[in-house]
């Protein structure tokens, strides 16, 4: 027997996101769903499309979906017109520059108190980097998991989709686990403890930073890399740290820290702090990671690279990388499960080696931004470069740690 379309509906409904939308939308989405017969696809197409437009803060699924009267077929051309013109609003509205205009300076972050929870792992989380494939131009960076899970709030956090809500892990001995590490003495190793949380927002708690340091001072041949949003750098100007522990700040735009990296320090605060460390002879570094394409985009990037001209010489800065936004297809679910304004997804995504990311010749143009004197123009090799790249002048400092090198100018 024939499955009449209401309870195919109510069948196909719990696979998609329409439980997410406001009830007003839910219902027009059912109302449009009875009157075009939608199939599971086109059902859950609609639902994604209906909360992007509510997450970039743009007019409704109900005010964008075409009138009866504009369309002049029936059946399944009306059907195919209809969708035909809300993926075309979708569309436009992702290729051109986001304007962060219409979103509010108080855009409400994950304000929920973290949960701090000390527990016991099995084992070290020493591993590659996760975005490491054969696809991949890979830096060679080992992730150590020093915490896992992040108190602050960046709307394309990728942590997001391995870890629960707002609980964030200590191990109870990862001191001890780290001390009986053991490495190959003739190898060099470039660790960082930035990907599974901010290395520096929880400071020494549980001694992670004693842990840190005593690991770096015993082993010369690893370059410990502490990778962060925020500006708590009291411990390190309290203490002497061995030379190759190096800083590094995930920097951003004013406008896209207030609306997409909730919670995190100013780009002021990020690049004092920076400075106060380069005051000890602590060999800083930048990420530019993720670059995000919007209206004013190379204007403010700009601006940041003078100012780091400005702020700091070549032979303070170890490293400075580029990259854009990748994403993985749990945290696009994740980031329209949120009831947030973000335009982060208001971007053509474009699919490489399974992740999501704006296209190529996007990429090629915000890699080589022109602004002054500054020139940041790298070479992409590989069509499916998603890891960040090194700006190789600078990468030399790094190298010249453990070599004895000049400094680069
Ligand atoms: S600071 Fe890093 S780890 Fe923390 S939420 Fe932002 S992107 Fe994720």
């Amino acid at each position: 027997m024939k499955e009449l379309y209401k309870d195919k509906f109510f069948r196909i409904m719990p696979q998609t996101l329409l439980a997410q939308l406001p009830e007003s939308e839910q219902a027009f989405i059912r109302e449009i769903a009875f009157q075009h017969q939608l199939t599971f696809q086109e059902l859950k197409q609609v639902t994604e499309i209906a909360l992007d437009f509510n997450t970039w803060n743009e007019p409704s699924i109900v005010d964008v979906w075409p009138d009866s009267l504009s369309i002049q077929t029936h059946g399944r051309e009306a059907k195919k017109q209809a969708l035909h013109s809300i993926r075309e609003s979708w569309n436009k509205l992702k290729s051109e520059p986001n304007s962060y205009r219409s979103l509010s300076n108080t855009a409400s972050p994950n304000t929920q108190k973290p949960k701090l929870i000390n527990r016991t792992k099995v084992q070290l989380g020493l591993g590659t980097c996760p975005v490491a494939s054969i696809k991949t131009r890979c830096c060679q960076l080992l992730t150590l998991d020093a915490v896992e899970n992040c108190g602050f709030d960046c709307s394309y956090c990728s942590i997001q989709s391995f870890y629960h809500g707002n609980e964030i892990y200590f191990d109870t001995h990862f001191g001890d686990k780290l001390a009986s590490l053991s490495l190959d003495p003739n190898e060099t190793y470039h660790i960082g403890t930035g990907q599974s949380s901010d290395s520096l927002m929880w400071g020494n708690k549980n001694g992670i930073l004693d842990a840190l340091t005593a690991f770096a001072r015993n082993h010369p041949n690893v370059i410990l890399e502490l990778k962060t949003k925020s500006r708590n750098v009291a411990y390190l100007l309290k203490h002497s740290l061995p030379k190759n522990i190096i800083c590094t700040w995930s920097l951003n735009t004013p406008t896209l820290i207030t609306h997409e990296e909730r919670l995190t320090a100013s780009l002021e605060e990020r690049l004092n702090a920076a400075r106060k460390l380069a005051d000890r002879g602590i060999l800083v570094g930048f990420h530019f990671h993720p670059l995000v394409h919007y209206e004013h985009w190379r204007q403010d990037y700009g601006a940041i690279f003078e100012k780091l001209q400005s702020m700091f010489h070549p032979s303070e800065v170890v490293m400075v990388s580029l990259g854009t936004l990748t994403f993985i297809k749990p945290v696009i679910n994740r980031i329209r499960n949120r009831e947030f304004t973000s335009k982060i997804l208001q971007m053509p995504l474009v699919e490489c080696d399974g992740k999501f990311s704006y296209p190529d010749e996007l990429k090629i143009e915000m890699f080589s931004c022109n602004k002054g004197q500054t020139t940041f123009n790298l070479n992409i090799v590989s069509e499916n470069v998603v890891c960040p790249l090194l700006y190789c002048p600078l990468l030399y400092n790094l190298l010249r740690l453990f070599r004895d090198l000049p400094c680069s100018q």
